[in-house]
Formats: C-alpha cells, structure tokens, sequence
C-alpha cells in the first residue's frame, strides 16, 4: 500500500487522522523516533503547516500531511491564532489558559464573542513541492463559563450554535462531523483517493 507520513507528533490528531482517512488507500505512517522538532514560526496556519509538511517530507523520503489549527478570537483581535498552543504562558495548563482567556473576555457580551477554530492541512513531497492543500473554519461563540469533559484545548469555552453545545459536551463523531478538522480533513481525503504520485514525477 502507498505510505503517507502524519507530521504531527499529537496522538489525538494522530487517531483522528487515521480514522477519517481509512479507506483512502494510503497507509498512514507517524513520524519516526527521533525525528527533529519543526518550530512553527509561521505569520499564518498556512505558513505552519506548508513549512512542517515541507520539513518532514525532506526529512523522511515520504508523501507527508501536515496540520496546523487554533482558536481565532473576534474580540482579542485574532488571537491566540497561531500561538493557540502555547497562548499566554507555554507552561498554563489548558484549563487555566481558558480561565484566563474568559476572563479577557469578561465584558465583551454575548453577540461580540464571536470566535472560529480553523485548521489547514498541506501535503508535500520530498523533492519540495505541495501538492495539495485544504483548509477548514468552524464558526462559534465563546461561552461565559467551561462545559463539558470531552475534546481536547478550547473545547470546553468553544460554543457551537449549530450544536447548542460545547465541543467538549459532543461525542468525537459529532465533533467531528462540524469541526475544523473533520472538514479539512474530508477535504483531503476525497484529494488522496483519486491522487496518484507517480503521475507528479
Ligand atoms: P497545533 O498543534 O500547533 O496545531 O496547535 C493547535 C492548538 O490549537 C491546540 O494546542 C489547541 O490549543 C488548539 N486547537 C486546535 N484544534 C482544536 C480543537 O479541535 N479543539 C480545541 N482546541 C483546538
């Protein structure tokens, strides 16, 4: 079977990839042991993840699929964006960070907290062309306080309107279904069924 590489060391994102790109025809490899930390210094998602699969691609002789997703905030002028990750402080523990981003949201009301989650996905080669890229946005709403166990970063303050719920109050497959993610991710694999490399060389 065809090898593609997931340049991403999250084990969340891992399984989630793995599942929505069953029945693709490509065997999904992670990335080996030891390879080297990409820094994403990218301006944009784009920049990140078009850098990452770049990287990983050259660093492992491998087609590779690369990620790059946050929170972006109307209120907070964009932000965490990019630094969704590592927002505020590298070392706050998730719960802490969304704390303290409800609490710069504090008087913004209801209609002004609008917010998306967005991700862009980009598969390269080893020779330094991108093949192919999508992107996927999930519109919402900050909630005014954290709800739900499920999911993982965001998940509990992001509200979905067409859910009326949190991300963290749905099951994977509902999130999945509207989430960022799940539609970029759709996005590539109707992509990866019909694409053949060799016809690139
Ligand atoms: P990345 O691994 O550099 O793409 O960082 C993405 C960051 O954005 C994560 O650490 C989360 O904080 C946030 N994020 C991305 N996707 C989601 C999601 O589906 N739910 C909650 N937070 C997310």
């Amino acid at each position: 079977m065809r090898r593609l590489l997931i340049a991403t060391r999250n084990a969340g994102k891992v399984a989630e990839l793995r599942e929505l790109l069953s029945g693709t025809g490509w065997q999904l490899s992670p990335l080996p042991e030891g390879a080297p930390v990409y820094e994403e210094t990218g301006a944009t998602f784009a920049d990140n993840a078009r850098g990452k699969a770049l990287f990983y691609a050259a660093h492992t002789g491998l087609p590779a699929l690369a990620d790059d997703s946050g929170l972006v905030v109307d209120a907070l002028g964009g932000e965490p964006g990019v630094h969704s990750a590592r927002y505020l402080d590298p070392d706050m523990p998730q719960p802490e960070r969304n704390r303290a981003l409800l609490e710069r949201l504090r008087h913004v009301p209801g209609p002004d907290r609008t917010a998306r989650f967005v991700c862009h996905l980009a598969l390269a080669l080893p020779d330094g062309r991108l093949v192919h890229e999508t992107t996927g946005v999930c519109e919402g709403l900050i909630a005014t306080e954290p709800r739900g166990q499920g999911g993982f970063g965001y998940d509990p303050i992001f509200f979905s309107p067409e859910a009326g719920r949190t991300f963290a109050q749905l099951s994977r497959a509902h999130k999945s279904a509207l989430s960022h993610r799940g539609r970029a991710v759709r996005a590539m694999a109707r992509f990866l069924r019909g694409w053949d490399p060799g016809e690139e060389a």
